[in-house]
Formats: C-alpha cells, sequence, structure tokens
C-alpha cells in the first residue's frame, strides 16, 4: 500500500535535502522516491544525510518533466508555503494523509514538493488536485523541504496506522493522465469553435482546470464529457 504512494520532488538544488528526503520517507515506511529535474543528481551528500535510507535513494526515479512523476497516479497534491493568486481546492495535513491512505488503494497517488528557493511554479500547481498547506508560523512559515517531507509523510504515516477506520474510497475517479487528456481536449475545441483565441488564450483554462479540479469529475462523468466535445468537434467540422 505504501510503496504506491510517491514523494515527488522538483528541480531540487540541494542534494543533501535529496538524502534527508529519502530518510524521512524510509522512517514513516514509504519508498517511493521520485526527483523531477533535480539541479544535481543525488551525490555522497544525500547518501550521508541519507543514512540507512540509502536503498530509498538508491532506488529514486530521476525523470524530466512533473508529467513524468506523476502518470497513472489518481490523485496528486501538491504542497506550498504560501496561498497562491488563484486560490485552489486544499487539504489540512491530517486529511491529506487519510485522503491519499483512503485512495491508495485504488491507483498510485503523490505528493509533489517543490524548489527550495521558490517552491513549485503555477503550472505544476495546476496539475494537482489539491493542495496542502502545513499551517506554521505565519510570521515564518517556509519549512526547510525535508522537514516538510517529514510532517506531511507523518500524516500519512498516522492515517496508515489508522487505515481500519478509514475507509477506501468507492468513487471511480480517472487517472491523472485521463484528465490531461480532456483538458487538451477542451483547449482544443474551445479553440475550434473560436471561444479561446490562439492569439489571446488568456486564463481561461487555468480557470476551467480550477472549476473541473474542484468538481472533480469520477470517471463515467469525464467520459461524457470527452462524448460532449466530441460532438461539437463533428457539428464544428460540418
Ligand atoms: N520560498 C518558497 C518555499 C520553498 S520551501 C515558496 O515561497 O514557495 C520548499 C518546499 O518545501 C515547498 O515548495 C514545499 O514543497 C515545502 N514546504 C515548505 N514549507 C511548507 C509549508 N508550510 N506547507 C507545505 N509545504 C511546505
Amino acid at each position: 500500500m505504501l510503496e504506491n504512494i510517491r514523494i515527488v520532488l522538483v528541480n531540487t538544488s540541494h542534494t543533501g535535502n535529496i538524502g534527508s528526503t529519502a530518510r524521512a520517507m524510509k522512517t514513516m515506511g514509504l519508498s517511493n522516491l521520485y526527483l523531477v529535474d533535480p539541479v544535481t543528481p543525488p551525490d555522497g551528500k544525500s547518501s550521508a544525510l541519507a543514512a540507512g535510507a540509502g536503498d530509498v535513494l538508491a532506488n529514486a526515479k530521476i525523470v524530466s518533466k512533473l508529467e513524468e512523476a506523476v502518470a497513472g497516479c489518481g490523485l496528486v497534491v501538491g504542497t506550498s508555503a504560501r496561498s497562491r493568486t488563484l486560490s485552489w481546492p486544499m487539504l489540512e495535513p491530517r486529511s491529506c494523509g487519510e485522503k491519499l491512505i483512503k485512495e491508495v488503494d485504488n491507483y498510485p497517488v503523490a505528493l509533489v514538493f517543490g524548489r527550495e528557493n521558490s517552491g513549485l511554479t503555477n503550472e505544476e500547481l495546476q496539475q494537482c488536485h489539491f493542495h496542502v498547506c502545513i499551517p506554521a508560523n505565519p510570521d515564518y512559515s517556509s519549512l526547510n523541504l525535508a522537514a516538510a517531507v517529514q510532517t506531511l509523510c507523518y500524516e500519512i504515516r498516522m492515517a496508515y496506522l489508522n487505515k481500519d477506520a478509514i475507509p477506501s474510497e468507492e468513487t471511480e475517479y480517472p487517472l491523472n493522465d485521463d484528465l490531461e487528456r480532456f483538458y487538451v481536449h477542451l483547449e482544443s475545441t474551445l479553440t475550434k469553435v473560436n471561444f479561446i483565441r490562439a492569439s489571446h488564450p488568456g486564463i481561461v483554462m487555468t480557470r476551467l482546470r480550477r472549476l473541473f479540479n474542484r468538481a472533480r469529475p469520477e470517471s463515467q462523468e469525464l467520459n461524457i464529457l470527452r462524448g460532449i466535445l466530441a460532438s461539437v468537434d463533428k457539428s464544428a467540422e460540418k
């Protein structure tokens, strides 16, 4: 169960943080680490800080894009130390742990962490279903990356130890890849019918992503939406 929870670090600059993350994960029973485009690949400093979690570090998968790290996941949660201009569905750390445990029986799930200096970009945050913020000291709320990993993995562990009291998710949600394909289709159809101007796309797609994220369509509902788009495409072509 816990091996289907991916911890994803995006564009990490300090290799020590990669090692400390591996250690934070292993102490909480997690093992599936993804590194998206690390500034420097894991090195001796990472191994030193991983200590007894060298296996988690050695098995880390290095990919170049966030899409690759979350491919096949049905739930993606992004972490952020501050609220962004366009607010997104939020989870508390505790409910984040419970949600990941509730859904991980159905498909892989991912928890995504940002860069030490600038966090996750808006575009990366928009690829997540939910955001989670550790409610730290408002005057100084930015934790060290590996400390944030430790805190949220602890909540996953607490939920895991209490899993008998957490019913599995029965709703069938689509995988991230299907949702992304839907967004591509939606944008293409809206462009075809001139609702979106290719020269001035604006933030319509961001707003629509937020709308569909908030609604979180089930697999069958997403099929209906795809079907509607296909009909519109057909009419537009006539
Ligand atoms: N200056 C950055 C903070 C980066 S801290 C910013 O403003 O976004 C590095 C990473 O640690 C963040 O991207 C996030 O993944 C995690 N992190 C740090 N503090 C956090 C908090 N309070 N809640 C959730 N995640 C946090």
